[in-house]
């Protein structure tokens, strides 16, 4: 199911903090929590974000044995199939009897909620 697209959804910026690629419409950078006050709507209330994807698991190396080494991928697909994104997220290791949790979330927000009338740009 896919409606009408709406102005500027997508659109990113580089945040000056940790130069991670971020929604150009987020006030607080999900990668390294800074608050982001250039850019930010003080006129409207925030938009709660809703996450309707979580996934959280741990991993526990058994006691004894050799170490792991472990490699932590990401990958978006869209409609389609197609891959958009794939990000190496992080790399390391787990010596015996050790623990790792790994969570994915992904944060959904209505653009046109948080961004009323501010100039149209179409692609
Ligand atoms: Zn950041």
């Amino acid at each position: 199911m896919s409606g009408p697209r709406a102005a500027g959804a997508g659109a990113t910026r580089a945040c000056p903090h940790c130069r991670e690629v971020i929604l150009e419409s987020a006030t607080v950078c999900p990668a390294c929590r800074h608050y982001l006050r250039f850019g930010a709507d003080t006129d409207t209330p925030p938009v709660a974000a809703i996450t309707p994807l979580t996934i959280e698991g741990s991993i526990r190396h058994p006691p004894g044995g050799d170490p792991w080494e472990y490699t932590v991928v990401v990958t978006i697909r869209n409609d389609r199939g197609e891959e958009i994104a794939r990000k190496l997220i992080g790399v390391g290791a787990m010596h015996p009897n050790e623990q790792c949790s790994f969570t994915l979330s992904v944060e959904t927000e209505t653009v046109t909620a948080k961004r009323p009338a501010r100039g149209v740009v179409r692609h």
